[in-house]
């Protein structure tokens, strides 16, 4: 019987942990404490939670060293994310789970199965590298910590992914031809975005220019990736959309929490964009077109452009990845200030670090071998293959903490071909690392320049939502979630009419009166609660 099924078994009994351990002391969990394959190595199984475009892990060259640096077998036990969706709640609830699992499970779900998931913090001695993970980069351990314990270990792609992701564009050839500069404020943008739909600016006799063109609201959430409300930072509310505390309409102001939904900067916001729909600079169908539309509209006929100011990942996704013609008008623009006597900010989220990389089974046998197997996967070598692929075939090891990426690497994946783990990995690029070649951030890291001003000018801790918010106990995550069902079905419409046929000034105060009656002050006081005990 494998210990799977073992473990199975006793789960579909309810054998009592006093016979559990009886079992396991008398030894006929048989392989408990040493699963050896034929040759007397010990066996450890992984599952990487994978997307289609990924290569079979044994063709990934570098997990053959990795068998070879740890002494040991790995069993990959490669599985789909669609698949995983599928399977995550019976796994979990059966306590069917590998020695070690990658991009498979939250904090959250780890700290509600405690005694499925191992307890990392008490093995840090025995993983240096994940040691010097958290003691460099703190707010990576914050990320992970659920009352005071880590049961998933985060990830880091290095200091080349430091940005949001959150990005305003503007049509800069349009603006050069209409001889006017780049917004600083609301009433400049207001003033180009005029010009943008009056003066023809793609030149074709045709009023066909989409001064603005903005996304449809989210509906299980207020803000979020592209969010028209990014513009809420012109406010000086710094957003952090990548996040889910300011997607639930949480802000941050000095260390207070407070709801931004209910903020007089928020209805200025709101108004600000009826103004700009009724005077046909905004589509009127912005908030109810489907994503696809949106897309569309956005890349035309792929020559001429047609829209002038939008939000996105960069210029390129936004208009067209292959079509630098159409893309190569667009900059990424700082946020214009709501009034001039405002100091306008930039989302704080970020893209570098991820949350739910590596699980340790807490029944995993050969748990010094795991724990070396994890220590390996952390370490500078093995994070650089995860990310970019195998030494030598896809990158070059320099020496002195460089590497160099073979255009392999990004050609391949542009192909539809992934061979490494890419941003699945469960590893860490110090900041001493120097990748030579690296294509995917170049661009972006670029586009995010514009930011730096406005990301500088803010404590990121006290005025944003950090990324290692999070409801610390059940009890609140199942509050929070009961009250944003209701408030996200009761505001979101509204929202969504103020923005296309006005009314928020009138209709205000009943709305934050109501948001409180749904539960927002709730939420505001448990978020508050978490904000202290992580920053305590
Ligand atoms: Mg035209």
């Amino acid at each position: 019987m494998n210990v799977n099924n073992f473990h199975r078994l006793l789960t579909a009994v309810s054998v009592s942990a006093s016979v559990i351990l009886a079992l396991a002391g008398c030894g006929n969990a048989g392989s408990a404490n040493n699963r050896l394959d034929d040759t007397g190595k010990p066996i450890v199984t992984i599952m990487p939670v994978k997307v289609a475009a990924m290569i079979p892990m044994k063709d990934m060259a570098w997990t053959k060293q990795l068998e070879e640096d740890c002494d040991c077998v790995i069993r990959w036990q490669e599985v789909q994310d669609t698949a995983w969706s599928q399977q995550k709640a019976p796994a979990l609830a059966a306590g069917d789970i590998a020695d070690l699992s990658i991009k498979a499970v939250s904090p959250e779900e780890t700290a509600k199965y405690p005694d499925l998931f191992e307890e990392m913090t008490q093995h840090l001695d025995q993983l240096p590298n994940v040691k010097r993970f958290f003691d460099e980069q703190p707010d990576a351990r914050k990320l992970v910590t659920v009352d005071g314990k880590i049961r998933v270990l985060p990830s880091d792609r290095g200091k080349d992914f430091t940005f949001s992701g959150q990005t305003m564009v503007i049509n800069k050839t349009w603006l050069d031809k209409l001889g006017l500069n780049i917004p600083t404020t609301w009433d400049e943008l207001y003033n180009v975005l005029v010009a943008f739909k009056t003066k023809d600016p793609n030149g074709n006799g045709k009023a066909d220019e989409i001064p603005m063109n903005i996304q449809k609201l989210e509906t299980k959430s207020i803000g979020g990736w592209w969010s028209p409300f990014l513009l809420l930072n012109s406010t000086g509310i710094a957003t952090s959309f990548s996040y889910t505390p300011s997607q639930q309409g949480i802000y941050l102001k000095n260390g207070k929490v407070g709801s931004w939904i209910q903020t007089n900067e928020f209805r200025q916001l709101v108004d600000f964009y009826h103004k700009l729909v009724s005077e046909g600079l905004i589509p009127a169908d912005a908030l109810t077109k489907d994503s696809s539309k949106y897309d569309a509209q956005n890349r035309g006929d792929g020559k001429t452009a047609t829209v002038g100011v939008a939000f996105g990942w960069s210029n390129r996704t936004v208009f067209g990845q292959d079509n630098p013609t159409l893309s190569g008008q667009y900059v990424a623009m700082p946020a214009p200030a709501s009034q001039s006597d405002v100091t306008a900010v930039w989302d704080a989220s970020g893209v570098r670090f991820e949350d739910h990389k590596l699980a340790m089974s807490a029944k995993a046998p050969n748990k010094k071998t795991v724990l070396k197997v994890i220590d390996l996967l952390y370490s500078e070598k093995y994070s650089v293959q995860q990310l970019y692929g195998s030494i030598p075939e896809y990158v070059t090891d320099d020496g002195d903490h460089t590497y160099t990426i073979s255009d392999d690497t990004f050609t391949e994946t542009n192909e539809g071909k992934m061979n490494s783990l890419q941003d699945r990995l469960a590893g860490w690029i110090p900041d001493s690392v120097t990748l030579n070649n690296e294509q995917w951030t170049p661009e972006l890291k670029e586009i995010n320049k514009v930011y730096e001003s406005q990301l500088s000018s803010f404590d990121h801790d006290r005025d944003a939502v950090p990324m290692y918010l999070r409801t610390v106990d059940e009890n609140d995550s199942n509050t929070l979630t009961n009250n944003n069902s209701e408030i996200f079905d009761y505001a979101l419409p509204i929202i969504a009419r103020w923005m296309i046929q006005g009314g928020a000034d009138q209709e205000w105060d009943e709305y934050t009166a109501n948001l409180n009656k749904l539960g927002m002050e709730e939420n505001v006081a448990i978020w508050q609660k978490a904000y202290d005990e992580y920053t305590k």
